[in-house]
């Protein structure tokens, strides 16, 4: 499929951070030295139009490139025709990119001519391009690229000449700071996109639209899927009853998918106290995305023990501020017989009464703690805690706790987008618990699940990026154990190269508590999704103090992974509606059979009905078209909403008891006997058919 080749691209791109040495640009990729040289190509144009415009960075992006710029002319969509035909005749007259190299005071000479940037030498300095040159280090080369008269700073690298450059458009035009800084000049920011060929830039404007008409927050609400209420509040999806159906069938999926893998499921609770996630480390580490705490009411009795707790404290600050101050003074009479022993006795005591106080505060904290509630943000912390209940050997290993778990997170607003960015999801979660010589099955069996499940959605393109550590933050952003980091990342690196499963490695991103996988998946139209993680854990298990009895009778510490190949529901449907653009297959499809009557005489209307209790009978997600509007009013109702087959049922269907069937997006597939159709509606949802 042609959107593959630059799909790969982006993806190149969002591997790397963002490219600032001469090493890290020479690795852009064909297509982000192709846009950047459109870039080149996008100064030289407007230079051609408005010969005083000031340029500062024009790096590729994501979807194509920009160059900011200083205009007193405030550029609009409207000029963005007159600049492309500049550009079109720069690209036409096919000039070469020549590389100079020059020293800083060369370089310096020329911006201050106002060269650099330019077509010419002119009055004004190109004072971004100055500013840039005092930036780079001393040492580093200095280079300027030329096409035609146009020449810029620039480190490269760039195509070999304007014409390898096929196809681009300019795409928007936004403000932005010079350097993202509020305090600099406000800049003008025009986009664009390019590509080796006008078919693959055809095709990527047509993915753009189709992505458009495939929206899930579009289709969510024309096919009735969810909704998001002001009163429920945002990023609080409420699922209708089709959407609701869609949940139930991929809870199926994922039940029976995981009893048949041995998991066993768990229930755990929606809030749970401070001290849960004091122990898990998510407090203070995860605070910010967590719901602010509840502070219930202590009891009479936690009440007075409190506020003694509180008076003894005061005292015992008050003592030890006086037993302070007379050190203090003995301090000042050194060398005064007595005071030396005096002095160590007084120490002793402020020590004393010093560990007492702790002792008392950390009492009251409990108490205080033990009445702060928050909502689950995560389920691990109470999944550890079902394993610490009861004694584990060996023997019981390993052991998989899988739950559809709630969960709420404090997104920020802006970052809320329907169904993507949401604050309360579900998860289709699991951690598994084992020995370290179990960990390479598991891992596989967890990579295994993924596997299938990208291939029972149809999912062909997909990507696990493999985060790690970064040794010089140990103690910092990652647990400071660096054995086990090296541990369970090459034993993770160890598998997926011997799975041979699509993997890239992007070190520095792990979770704080080990290695993680995170799995990319395209929609069929090439757009990409964040769904599915896997974590590797070595530290949670220790803060829990999670252990199993090993053959040698020694208590040791399980490793840990935790897993939710279908993501959140909320995620996972999202992309589904995109991927099907609505068409669900039929065992996934919200309302699976709708039977439309060509009439409403009584004897077809019960001919109707019994072939509905059927039906539901057999736990097909079907209705009747109760309205009586001509059949092909029907016919369009039923298609607009998606609905996988319709059954058509005249008098002659009636007598021959039969059904004339109707399939969304295939049309009319003629009578067929009720019984052959009952049975191939069946067999198509058992086996979750792709259609
Ligand atoms: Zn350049
Ligand atoms: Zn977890």
């Amino acid at each position: 499929m042609s959107f593959v080749f630059f799909v790969v691209n982006f993806t190149a791109q969002q591997m790397q951070e963002e490219r600032k040495t001469p090493e890290m640009r020479a690795q852009m990729t064909d297509i982000e030295r192709l846009r950047h040289s459109t870039a080149h190509v996008l100064a030289t144009a407007i230079l051609k139009i408005w010969p005083e415009a000031q340029f500062a960075a024009g790096p590729p992006v994501d979807t194509g490139f920009y160059y900011d710029v200083d205009l007193p002319h405030r550029i609009s969509p409207d000029d963005f025709e007159r600049i492309e035909a500049e550009m079109k005749k720069e690209i036409k007259a096919n000039h070469p990119f020549e590389r100079m190299e020059v020293s800083r005071d060369e370089a310096l000479a020329l911006g201050k001519k106002g060269r650099l940037a330019a077509l010419n030498e002119r009055n004004a300095p190109s004072k971004f391009k100055l500013d840039i040159i005092e930036n780079i280090p001393p040492g580093e080369t200095i280079s300027l690229y030329r096409n035609g008269d146009f020449i810029d700073l620039c480190a490269g690298p760039h195509v070999m000449r304007t014409g390898n450059i096929g196809a681009f458009k300019l795409t928007s035009v936004a403000s932005a700071y010079y350097k993202g800084d509020e305090e600099n000049p406000q800049l003008q920011r025009v986009y664009g996109t390019a590509f080796k060929t006008k078919k693959e830039l055809d095709d990527y404007f047509a993915m753009l639209e189709e992505g458009k008409k495939r929206d899930h927050r579009k289709l969510g609400k024309e096919l009735e899927i969810y909704i998001i209420d002001e009163d429920v509040g945002p990023g609080l999806p409420l699922w209708l009853p089709r959407g609701a159906a869609i949940i139930e069938e991929l809870e199926k999926l994922a039940k029976e998918t995981e009893f048949a893998a041995g998991y066993q499921r768990v229930r755990s609770t929606n809030i749970a106290r401070e001290r849960l996630y004091l122990k898990s480390g998510h407090l203070p580490y995860y605070k910010e995305s967590m719901f602010p705490p509840m502070q219930l009411k202590l009891d009479v009795e936690e009440e007075a023990r409190g506020m003694a707790l509180q008076r003894r404290i005061a005292k015992n600050q008050e003592r030890a501020k006086a037993i302070q101050e007379k050190i203090s003074k003995l301090e000042q009479q050194r060398g005064v017989p007595f005071s030396a022993m005096e002095m160590a006795k007084d120490k002793a005591e402020a020590a004393k009464i010093e560990a007492e106080a702790r002792t008392m505060a950390s009492e009251l904290a409990v108490i205080l703690s033990s009445h702060r509630y928050y909502v689950k943000a995560m389920n691990c912390p109470h999944h550890h805690t079902l394993y610490a209940a009861l004694p584990r050997s060996y023997r019981d290993l390993p052991l998989r706790f899988a739950e559809y778990g709630f969960c709420h997170r404090y997104e920020q607003s802006g970052e809320l987008f329907g169904l993507m960015r949401v604050r309360s999801m579900q998860m289709n979660d699991a951690h598994l618990y084992m020995t370290p010589d179990q960990f390479e099955s598991e891992f596989n069996a967890v990579n295994e699940m993924y596997l299938n499940y990208f291939k029972l959605f149809g999912i062909e393109k997909y990507l696990m990026r493999f985060s790690t550590h970064d040794p010089a933050k140990l103690g910092q952003k990652f647990v400071h154990e660096p054995e086990l980091w090296k541990k369970t990342e090459d034993m993770t690196r160890n598998v997926l190269k011997s799975s041979g499963i699509n993997y890239v490695e992007v070190p520095n991103e792990a979770a704080f508590y080990g290695p993680k996988i995170d799995v990319q998946a395209w929609s069929v139209i090439g757009r990409e999704f964040s769904i599915a993680t896997n974590q590797v854990d070595f530290a949670q298990p220790r803060r829990f103090d999670l252990r199993y009895k090993d053959r040698d009778n020694v208590d040791k510490i399980p490793l840990c992974i935790h897993r939710a190949p279908l993501g959140t529901h909320e995620r996972f449907i999202g992309f589904l509606i995109e991927h099907y653009a609505g068409n669900f297959p039929l065992w996934l499809s919200p309302e699976q059979v709708r039977i439309l009557t060509i009439g409403d005489e009584p004897n077809l209307l019960d001919y109707a009905r019994a072939t509905l209790d059927e039906l539901r009978g057999h736990q097909v997600r079907a209705e009747i078209d109760p309205s009586t509007d001509k059949i092909n009013g029907k016919i369009q109702r039923a298609e607009q909403m998606k609905v996988h087959t319709m059954f058509v049922i005249g008098k002659r269907d009636m007598e021959a008891n039969a059904v004339s069937v109707r399939v969304h997006g295939k049309g009319n597939l003629g009578a067929k006997p009720r019984s052959e159709v009952m049975a191939d509606i069946l067999q198509s949802i058992k086996e979750r058919r792709s259609e």
